[in-house]
């Protein structure tokens, strides 16, 4: 992928024009339809205004009504410039850094952290082929054992294609009811599933699946095509990112972080920087569709 830097940032993005005016292209790309006229039509920027009128009748358009930045009273460019910071690195910022970057209340940065990591929340297709699954959990101060959950942490399982897609997503617990069903959501039959040796995958083969199993008791980490290394440098990447970064994160918000940290892992090998796929997913995802 192209590095989309902070220069680049500045050049394309001078003002809160320039933001409206990619903004209004990227929800017409084919011109707008005058409702009025009955045909596409001429749309001109209103001087002052977020707005765009017919060159014939005057009937305006607002690029940004229905997305994130509706109705906000921050200037565009600052919102631009938080889905930047929030895409330009593996692990994301903090609210908190966000609000001195910008300078703007915490108040509003965490408003607007929070407004695009619903962004981010993508639904992936199934995956297909080598599939590494495994569980960890993260928060709490304490290592907990596994299967039992220590206090304060909270369960999450991750699927991953190798060199491919992830999915990661919180869970209640790790029994068989809890994963499996997951495992059957989030694959396609006759892909190959790679897990350890927990007792709960055991019945992977049944619904299936060809199932490669990983003794990690036995420390055979790395045997053949047999191993979670995918999943694994996930987890540290993800634990890494919430330590340094965001500090703590409550259960709560711990799915939106999660998908904010997936959404930049998913689309690591894209041709256009994530920064610009993720502006064109404000003009095109209607504030509805996003989760509440
Ligand atoms: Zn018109």
């Amino acid at each position: 992928m192209r590095t989309y830097t902070i220069n680049d940032f500045e050049k394309q993005f001078p003002t809160d024009d320039a933001c409206l005016e990619f903004l209004f292209k990227a929800r017409y790309p084919n011109g707008v339809f005058c409702e009025k006229c009955g045909k596409i039509t001429k749309h001109y920027k209103r001087t002052g205004m977020k707005f765009y009128s017919c060159e014939f009748c005057g009937m305006g358009v607002a690029p940004t009504s229905g997305t994130i930045f509706h109705k906000s009273g921050t200037p565009l460019r600052s919102w631009f410039h938080a889905i930047f910071l929030m895409t330009s690195t593996k692990t994301g910022i903090s609210a908190k850094q966000l609000q001195r970057e910008l300078g703007v209340t915490y108040k509003t940065a965490w408003r607007m952290f929070k407004q695009i990591r619903k962004l981010m929340n993508e639904n992936i297709g199934p995956l297909n082929g080598h599939i590494e699954v495994d569980e960890t959990y993260i928060g709490g101060k304490r290592a907990g054992k596994r299967g039992r959950g220590a206090s304060g942490k909270t369960t999450v399982m991750g699927l991953t294609e190798r060199h491919g897609k992830a999915i990661i997503k919180v869970v209640p617990d790790v029994k068989t009811r809890t994963l499996l069903p997951m495992i059957w959501k989030n694959v396609v039959s006759n892909s190959t599933v790679f897990t350890d040796e927990l007792p709960s995958y055991n019945l992977i083969a049944k619904l299936g699946y060809t199932h490669k199993v990983v003794q990690h008791a036995a420390k055979q980490y790395v045997c053949g095509i047999a191993h979670v290394n995918t999943v694994e440098s996930l987890w540290s990447t993800i634990k890494r990112g919430i330590s340094g970064v965001n500090h703590s994160v409550s259960p709560l918000h711990l799915q939106s972080y999660l998908d904010a940290y997936i959404y930049r892992y998913n689309h690591r090998k894209d041709d256009c920087p994530i920064f610009l796929s993720l502006l064109d997913r404000v003009a095109t995802l209607r504030r509805g569709a996003l989760p509440s």
